[in-house]
C-alpha cells in the first residue's frame, strides 16, 4: 500500500544525524510502497523557530537525496487549527486552565511528596464562570488542556511491536498556550488528518504522546495512522544527540564534506540488526531500511564511524559518481586519476593536494644521499613506453636487482622523489600516470637536489 508519510522538525537548530535517521525511514517508507513523503515544518513555537533553520534543514535534506512531494509549515495553517480547536471546546474536550508555572510545579511537589504521581488535577475543569471571570480580572491569560479519556490506548508499532500508554498515568495535556500559540501535540494530529497521513515513523521519545494523540484522533473523529518508533542514536556515553553546537549537524558534516551516502548509510542502519556498511545510492539503502530490523536497546552511535563509512564510500566510488565535481573543482577529467587516488581519501577534497603534486610535481623532496643509488639505478632502468599494469613491477625489479636494495629501502626513495611524500596512494598508478618523461625528470631533479 502506498504510504503518506511526513517528516515534521521543529525549525530551532541544525538537524543532526539522529533527525536524518528519523526523516530516511520515512524516505525509505515512501519510496519503497510508491507513496509519498511531506515535509512538516511545526514552527508554531514562534519563539524558537527561525528561517534560517528551515532553510536549512531543507538544504541537509536535499543533500541527502530526500526530495518532499509536499512542503507544509505549521504556521501558515492556523485557521485549521482554530476550527479543531474551537470543536473540542465546543465538546467540552478542552478546558481553560489559569495556573502559573510556579502553581503547577508546587502542586507536582506536593503530589510527589504525597507518593502520588505527578498528574493534573484537573482544576480548571471545575471552576466556575465566577472563577474564571476572577482569574481574568486579575489579568491571566488561560492555557487550554485536553480532556484525555480513561484508559489505555494500544497499537501495533511497525518497529516494536503491541506497545500501550496508560494515560490514566499522563497529564491532560496543553494544546493552546497562554499566547494562543498552538502545541505540535495537537497541529501534529489535525494536519496527519488533514493531509491523510497513513504511516508515522518517528523517535521512540514519543511513545508517550502517542497515546495521547490516539485520543485526540479519537476526539477529532478521524482515523489515527500507523506509528512505528524507531530506536535513538545517542553517544558513546548514553548522552542523546543535541541540536545545540553538534558536530554532527549535518551542516558541519557537509561542511566536512562528508559523503550524504557515508552519513545516511549510518543513519539508517546504525542501531538495526543489519551490517553498518557504506549504501552507495538511497533507493539500495531505502530497500534496506526495514522497520521491524530496528533494535529495542537505544543506538550507540561513534563518531568515528561517520569517517570510516566515508573512506571506505569513497575507496569503492566510481569515477561517473564524482565526475562533474572533479571536473569542477580541479579539473580532473580522466577517470585513472581518480581510481588512483581515491584509496588513499578520507574524505573527498584529500585529494586536491595529490592531484596538485601530479600535476606539478613535489615542492620538496626529502631525499639525502643514501637514496642516490637507488635513484640512479631507477633512471636508468625506466622502460621505454608504452606502458601497462606490468611496468611498475618490472621497473622496480630491475632496480633491486641492480643495487639489492628491497622493502622500504627500495620503495621509499622512489616514493619521494615522485611524489615528495612518505607516504600516499598506491606508486604503480601513480607512475603510469606520470608517464616515462614526467618520471625521468622527477628522478632527474631528485638526484640534482643531492648533488
Ligand atoms: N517536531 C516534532 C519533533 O521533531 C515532531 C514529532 C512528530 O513527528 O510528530 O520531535
Amino acid at each position: 500500500m502506498p504510504e503518506i508519510v511526513r517528516f515534521a522538525p521543529s525549525p530551532t537548530g541544525e538537524i543532526h544525524i539522529g533527525n536524518a535517521r528519523t526523516a530516511l525511514y520515512n524516505y525509505a517508507v515512501a519510496l519503497t510502497t510508491g507513496g509519498s513523503f511531506i515535509l512538516r515544518y511545526d514552527d508554531t513555537d514562534t519563539e524558537r523557530s527561525e528561517q534560517r533553520y528551515a532553510e536549512a534543514i531543507a538544504a541537509d535534506l536535499a543533500w541527502l537525496g530526500i526530495v518532499p512531494a509536499r512542503v507544509e509549515r505549521q504556521s501558515d495553517r492556523i485557521p485549521l487549527y482554530d476550527a479543531a480547536a474551537a470543536r473540542l471546546k465546543a465538546a467540552g474536550l478542552l478546558y481553560a486552565c489559569y495556573e502559573t508555572p510556579d502553581e503547577l510545579e508546587r502542586k507536582r511537589a506536593l503530589q510527589r511528596a504525597r507518593g502520588r504521581p505527578p498528574v493534573y488535577d484537573r482544576a480548571g475543569l471545575a471552576l466556575t464562570d465566577a472563577e474564571r471571570a476572577a482569574f481574568e480580572a486579575e489579568g491571566r491569560r488561560p492555557h487550554w488542556r485536553f480532556r484525555l479519556p480513561d484508559g489505555q490506548r494500544t497499537w501495533d508499532d511497525r518497529c516494536r511491536g503491541e506497545q500501550r500508554v496508560n494515560l490514566d498515568a499522563v497529564s491532560d495535556p496543553v494544546l493552546v498556550r497562554a499566547d494562543g500559540s498552538y502545541l505540535y501535540t495537537f497541529t501534529s494530529v489535525v494536519d496527519d488528518l488533514d493531509m491523510g497521513v497513513t504511516l508515522v515513523v518517528r523517535g521512540e521519545d514519543h511513545i508517550t504522546n502517542t497515546g495521547v494523540q490516539l485520543a485526540l484522533f479519537e476526539a477529532l473523529g478521524g482515523a489515527a495512522p500507523a506509528f512505528g518508533h524507531h530506536n535513538l542514536l545517542t553517544r558513546a556515553d548514553g548522552e542523546p544527540l543535541s541540536k545545540r553546537d553538534n558536530p554532527l549537524s549535518l551542516t558541519r558534516l557537509r561542511a566536512a564534506s562528508i559523503e550524504p551516502m557515508a552519513v545516511a548509510s549510518l543513519a539508517v542502519l546504525t542501531g538495526t540488526s543489519n551490517p553498518v556498511e557504506p549504501v552507495a545510492d538511497l533507493g539500495a539503502l531505502a530497500a534496506r531500511a526495514d522497520l521491524s530490523a530496528i533494535s529495542r536497546s537505544p543506538a550507540t552511535f561513534d563518531p568515528a564511524d561517520v569517517e570510516r563509512l566515508n573512506a571506505a564510500l569513497l575507496h569503492e566510488m566510481p569515477f561517473a559518481a564524482v565526475a562533474d565535481w572533479l571536473a569542477e573543482t580541479c579539473g580532473v577529467t580522466d577517470p585513472a586519476v581518480w581510481e588512483a587516488l581515491r584509496g588513499n581519501l578520507s574524505v573527498r577534497t584529500d585529494i586536491l593536494p595529490w592531484v596538485a603534486i601530479l600535476r606539478d610535481g613535489p615542492a620538496v623532496v626529502p631525499v639525502g644521499p643514501s637514496d642516490r643509488p637507488v635513484l640512479q639505478a631507477a633512471r636508468d632502468a625506466l622502460p621505454p613506453e608504452p606502458w601497462d599494469e606490468a611496468t611498475f613491477k618490472a621497473w622496480t625489479g630491475a632496480v633491486k636487482t641492480a643495487t639489492g636494495a628491497k622493502g622500504k629501502a627500495l620503495f621509499m626513495p622512489l616514493r619521494l622523489a615522485l611524489t615528495g611524500e612518505a607516504s600516499g596512494p598506491e606508486l604503480a598508478p601513480i607512475l603510469r600516470l606520470l608517464g616515462r618523461a614526467e618520471a625521468d625528470r622527477r628522478l632527474g631533479a631528485a638526484l640534482s637536489q643531492i648533488d
